[in-house]
């Protein structure tokens, strides 16, 4: 599938235009073949190193030096392997520090870790990915556990792409299915970015975002043939979730791509509530997706908003210090001016049906599990390792866990 990013130079209906980076992109079978071309096509680099763990140079890796020469090569360990400053140090005592282009082959990662050491050395890199497991090959941000604190950097976005169907096809299917969950938040990212706009008029591109929805329904359309493995389908599933990290690039944030159900994930990362989860981002995602599915749906029992406010009065600075130990001074900066100034209570009654109209549109949790049980994926709390006791905590404390403005904080005015 050949991703046309002419589309993206062009001036928007929106007023602005989408500038992205990606030079080239390769989505099909076999294409791993033309990275010689891909790299040509780039310039002329004679120093190429490449960064993988011992997992990826199986699936991919090892076939590079046949097409490429490599220059300098990292080979990392896959067990515990975090994009944290150990890994990156243990990349960058292999790699030889002259590189002028690196090469990713991973999964999320091993991306984190190459754009990280891309950006400090000032060089490109060619993305290589080897499962459909996330949407942010092409994010120009790198999220990092770094001295043990979640920290994102600014970083150099891929200037390529080369993805091989028949590589992604055969990759682990744990993988595959959180691919699919971070595709299917969308649903709700894209709800809570639809209903800030109504309500307080925060910019959004309606390309940007049919462009999301497009991708959502493409893969939702194949998510049988994606479980079997048939290549064309988890194809698909790659095509989809790289135009959703174009839209992000396009749009210079996170914003189309991430929302309450992406904070939720930050939150049970930041193991405040619960310990450390074996999950990946992707299953987390499609959990918080689910758990908002159903509690969004909660707005559509309301017919009066003026009798369910909840009085609210602003930011607790006292309670989120108390809540989130450790990490209050990032939240407080994050909730600093309180996010929800910026809604008035009154237009969100006199808009309430237009909320409720786009809440409506949502799919049910029922739904959405469906989709995941049909990929063979993970749905609960449960599954990722979060009690269900957790489930109120998740809903009050994941809004505080960044500025951005989602229906999640804005039912803070209602009582649910
Ligand atoms: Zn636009
Ligand atoms: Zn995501």
């Amino acid at each position: 599938m050949k991703v046309d990013l002419s589309a993206f130079s062009a001036p928007c209906s929106c007023g602005r235009t989408h500038p992205i980076s990606l030079k080239e992109c390769r989505i099909a079978r076999g294409a791993l073949n033309d990275l010689p071309e891909v790299i040509d096509n780039l310039g002329k680099f004679e120093r190429i190193g490449m960064i993988c763990d011992d997992n990826t140079w199986a699936a991919a890796a090892h076939r590079v030096p046949g097409l490429v020469a490599l220059f300098s090569q990292a080979k990392l360990d896959p067990a515990h392997l975090h994009a944290n400053e150990r890994a990156v140090a243990a990349a960058k005592a292999q790699l030889n520090p002259d590189c002028d282009l690196l090469i990713a082959v991973g999964a999320g990662t091993v991306h984190d870790i190459t754009r990280f050491i891309a950006h400090e050395w000032g060089v490109p890199f060619v993305s290589v990915p080897t499962a459909p497991s996330v949407d942010g090959f092409v994010s120009t941000i790198a999220a990092m556990t770094w001295g043990g604190c979640k920290k994102s950097f600014p970083s150099t976005p891929p200037v390529a792409v080369v993805a091989d169907s028949d590589v992604l096809a055969v990759s682990p299917q744990r993988l595959i299915a959180a691919g699919v969950g971070d595709l299917l938040g969308k649903y709700t990212a894209l709800l809570d970015w639809k209903v800030t706009n109504l309500l307080n008029g925060e910019y959004i591109c309606d390309h940007v975002v049919k462009m999301e929805e497009d991708a959502v329904d493409e893969v939702r359309a194949c998510l049988p043939e994606i479980a079997a493995g048939d290549a064309d389908a988890i194809e698909r599933l790659m095509y989809g979730l790289i135009l959703s990290g174009l839209a992000m690039q396009g749009v210079g944030n996170s914003r189309p791509a991430s929302g309450s159900e992406h904070h939720m994930s930050h939150l049970w990362e930041m193991q405040i509530l619960n310990g450390e989860l074996d999950a990946y981002h992707g299953e987390q995602v499609a959990v918080g997706t689910v758990l908002l599915c159903d509690y969004y749906r909660k707005l559509l029992n309301i017919d009066d908003p003026r009798a369910h406010l909840s009085g609210y009065t602003g930011i607790d600075e006292e309670m989120l210090c108390r809540r989130f130990p450790g990490c209050s001074d990032g939240i407080l900066e994050e909730n600093r001016p309180d996010p929800l100034s910026a809604i008035d209570v009154n237009v969100l009654c006199d808009k309430f049906d237009e909320v409720k109209a786009m809440v409506a549109k949502l799919p049910s949790a029922e739904e959405v599990i469906d989709y995941m049980k049909t990929c063979g994926g993970v749905y609960s709390l449960a599954q990722i390792g979060v009690d269900p006791a957790l489930l109120p905590d998740t809903l009050e404390l994941a809004p505080y866990v960044r500025a951005r403005l989602t229906l999640l904080r804005i039912m803070k005015l209602l009582k649910v």
